[in-house]
């Protein structure tokens, strides 16, 4: 069930897919193609999501967050924004102008209010993001217990990712600013996107 939908700057469509029967403050958000340039997520969400019509409650699915970056096959949107350094952070900075641009504003971005949107009406206990291609589980605030699991199901090794300043990026929003703990699973983007699906599916049992 699409529970919201925002068009982009192309007329592409960002999705969230949830069943909406839990309250507020059960869910765990997956979120894929965070980058353009990015595809695993998609394809593995969308995979999931055709085998599992009655998925469970507790999950909520963004399976493309940056449509036009991957319509483009770019890291960036379709403004040239790193959606993930684009967040309201205390630390924002616009930043030069390369894949990596935080905006002329904070939260200047679609892509970026539809998941802060998202997060604070749904108020998840758990956020992930999939993105490639370095082959670590990272996470911010409180996840290391959950991002060992992980990682041992991935095998790769897990990092906090407190002392690298990413300024604007989702990690720091949530799980640094908003006591919300922030997988970033980093996968590999040299083997088939299908070798990702067992374990992306062993996450999920674990998850749930
Ligand atoms: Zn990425």
């Amino acid at each position: 069930m699409i529970l919201e939908r925002a068009v982009t700057k192309l007329n592409n469509e960002i999705q969230l897919i949830g069943r909406r029967t839990l309250d507020k403050g059960g869910y765990i958000l997956i979120i894929g193609v965070v980058h353009g340039d990015e595809p695993q997520g998609e394809f593995l969400i969308n995979n999931y999501l055709q085998k599992n019509v009655n998925f469970p409650p507790e999950f909520l699915f963004i399976p493309c967050l940056n449509p036009d970056g991957l319509a483009n096959e770019t890291r960036t949107n379709a403004n040239g924004v790193d959606i993930n350094r684009n967040f309201p952070t205390d630390n924002w900075v616009s930043g030069e102008k390369n894949r990596y641009f935080g905006g002329d504003a904070p939260a200047s971005e679609t892509e970026t209010r539809f998941v802060i949107d998202v997060v604070e009406k749904y108020a998840p206990k758990l956020i992930i993001t999939l993105h490639t291609p370095f082959k670590i589980v990272n996470f911010d605030g409180e996840g290391r217990e959950i991002s060992e699991k992980i990682g041992e199901i991935f095998n790769y090794p897990v990092e906090e990712s407190i002392g690298y300043p990413t300024p604007g990026s989702f990690g720091t929003w949530a799980g640094i600013e908003r006591q919300i703990p922030i997988i970033t699973i980093e996968m590999d983007e040299e083997i088939p996107q299908e070798n990702l699906i067992e374990p992306f599916e062993k996450m999920l049992t674990l998850l749930h």
